[in-house]
């Protein structure tokens, strides 16, 4: 029996036959070394992340893995972006994800990341959003808070409130951005609408008198003038893993989305420097991060982003590379961790074929490594290969129990 568990989740990396790779997938083409290991003495599968055919978000698809069924408990988006943001959320907070853009005199979204703005100049700008006080909604307190780049949070806290609005945010250049409608005829949902529109309007006016924007426009640079939420999100209540496995948690991961994921479930979120949750990401950082961390903690997850940024760039060849990069940096962890005592597990968490650009509803493979597990037959860990592996196919909300049942932590059903 194993007393430790490490997740290891490549976000986006399961794909399907690439023209560009000769019809391999990037995982086939790649051969990654240190996968190969794991699936040849692990117990292989596919995995239905969601359920068999449905594309799953990369929220949701984390909720499962977590053991959580989405259909019951994903409570929008807003909420994990914003506790992965270091927000401690309430109950009746209702948190947005942000971008920062640029419109024209007509409103027109002439660019979604407003020239790709640095974080010291979002950073100021961010500062002063905080500060705004709503008049028509005086009873309501606005929080905002900047991530990365053009990213942010925002948070509406007060009585009455409702995820039920919608976005500000068009998801498009070249048209007006939006204002937020109540989605129900409840009255928290209208005078949630209510709110944010109060918000939009105010910032648009703080962000025009701002000296950051004014520089920016003397530089000719795109003013960050307009902030655009979306995903309204509240907090889930969910059972945490701490408790309901008796373990401890810790997550590394560089996007905000998957710490707050985490987060809500209890997981204790570990800042590694130079985790970036982009393509340039510290690899080797992350997995010494995760080798010293499983050394204080029973469970740790561990998320790598790039393999769906690449995906999205409908890139199958950087994909290949990327794949290649963990998979090396990867080897750090089998090789120090004591493989006796640590349940190891590699998946993704949905399909994002890179010649496609977007999440399909494909299966994932998944191979776990673990003391006394019952491997043999696969070779390989790839979306072919995987799927003869002993696992067999299971959904994404199995992962957790069929991982705690390696450290003896899911108690027996009946007597
Ligand atoms: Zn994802
Ligand atoms: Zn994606």
């Amino acid at each position: 029996m194993a007393s430790k568990a490490i997740i290891l989740v490549c976000d986006g990396m399961a794909d399907r036959r690439c023209l560009a790779l000769g019809g391999l997938t990037p995982l086939q083409a790649a051969r990654p070394k240190s996968f190969d290991w794991i699936a040849s003495r692990g117990e292989c599968g596919l995995m239905d992340p969601i359920s068999p055919g449905v594309p799953p978000g990369s929220d949701t698809a984390h909720l499962a893995i977590l053991g959580y069924d989405p259909y019951k408990h994903y409570t929008g988006r807003g909420a994990f972006e914003a506790l992965g943001a270091g927000i401690e959320l309430e109950p009746n907070d209702v948190a947005f994800r942000c971008n920062f853009a640029t419109v024209n005199d007509e409103g027109i979204v002439v660019d979604r990341r407003a020239g790709r703005i640095s974080n010291e100049d979002a950073e100021a700008l961010s500062e002063s959003l905080n500060d705004i006080r709503l008049v028509r909604n005086s009873d309501i307190k606005i929080m905002f808070k900047h991530t990365v780049e053009h990213r942010g949070v925002l948070v509406l806290r007060g009585e009455g409130l409702s995820r039920f609005v919608s976005d500000v945010d068009p998801h498009k250049v070249g048209v007006k951005f939006l204002y937020s409608k109540p989605l129900t005829d409840s009255p928290a949902s209208k005078k949630t609408a209510d709110v944010l529109n109060e918000f939009v309007e105010t910032s648009r006016r703080v962000l025009a008198e701002h000296e950051i924007n004014k520089r920016r426009v003397k530089c000719g640079q795109p003013p960050a003038n307009v902030v655009l939420p979306r995903g309204a999100g509240t907090l889930p209540m969910l059972e945490k893993l701490p408790t309901k496995f008796g373990i401890r948690a810790a997550v590394i991961a560089g996007g905000a989305v998957y710490k707050g994921v985490c987060k809500a479930a209890g997981f204790e979120v570990l800042d590694v420097k130079g985790a970036t949750g982009t393509v340039d990401t510290d690899l080797n950082a992350k997995m010494r991060a995760a080798v010293s961390a499983i050394k204080s903690y029973d469970l740790v997850f561990l998320h790598v982003k790039a393999t769906d940024v690449v995906s999205h760039d409908r890139n199958p060849v950087k994909k290949v590379e990327i794949i290649s990069r963990i998979s090396e940096a990867f080897s750090t962890i089998i090789s120090e961790v004591n493989l006796e005592d640590t349940c190891i597990t590699i998946t993704s968490d949905h399909t994002t074929p890179s010649e496609l650009g977007e999440h399909t509803g494909d299966p994932v493979p998944v191979a776990l490594y673990a003391p006394g597990a019952r491997y043999g037959g696969t070779e390989r860990f790839d979306e072919i290969s995987c799927a003869s592996g002993t696992l067999g196919r299971i959904r994404g909300v199995d992962l957790m129990p069929i991982i705690m049942n390696f450290l003896g932590k899911v108690p027996m059903y009946g007597e």
